[in-house]
């Protein structure tokens, strides 16, 4: 009988026997410099929770969905776009993403931005924005400058 350990060690934001895959597939959707971490996916959970660790510059898809995310903010700081409001989010922050929330993440200059994100394990899949929402969420000045250059 295979006894796995109960527990995965943490180092540097890498989780022992856990794979750091492509954020999406790519040119699925738009985003840049990101990696995923699935740490907890079970039937019986009926959720995940993954860990996304944008590099600098990097940003996550700008989408939304039927489900939530309930993110944790693990390590270093950025900005993120929640429905049409622009923030800064740093390590420890706690971000909800409502149902049908515009959603992005995006990391500093200076630092990566690394989350845990909570979600459904059974989930519908993201819309990205029409031309017409993304004009209407870059009517706004700050949503505008959040999302240049992606
Ligand atoms: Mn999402």
């Amino acid at each position: 009988m295979d006894k796995k350990s109960p527990i995965r060690r943490f180092k540097s934001f890498r989780w022992e026997e856990t794979e750091v895959l492509a954020y999406k597939e790519e040119g699925s959707a738009p985003f840049k410099a990101i990696t995923r971490q699935t740490l907890f996916r079970d039937p019986d959970l009926k959720c995940e929770l993954r860990y996304f660790e944008v590099s600098p510059g990097g940003y996550s898809t700008l989408e939304r969905h039927e489900h939530m995310h309930a993110v944790l903010i693990l390590r270093g700081r950025g900005e993120c776009l929640v429905g049409g409001q622009v923030r800064a989010v740093d390590t420890n922050d706690l971000v909800t993403i409502e149902h049908w929330t515009w959603h992005q993440f995006r990391a500093g200059p200076d630092a990566p931005l690394g989350f845990l994100c909570m979600v459904n394990a059974e989930r519908d899949k993201a819309s990205l924005p029409t031309d017409v929402e993304r004009k209407a969420l870059e009517s706004d000045p700050k949503v505008a400058a959040f999302l240049k250059g992606a």
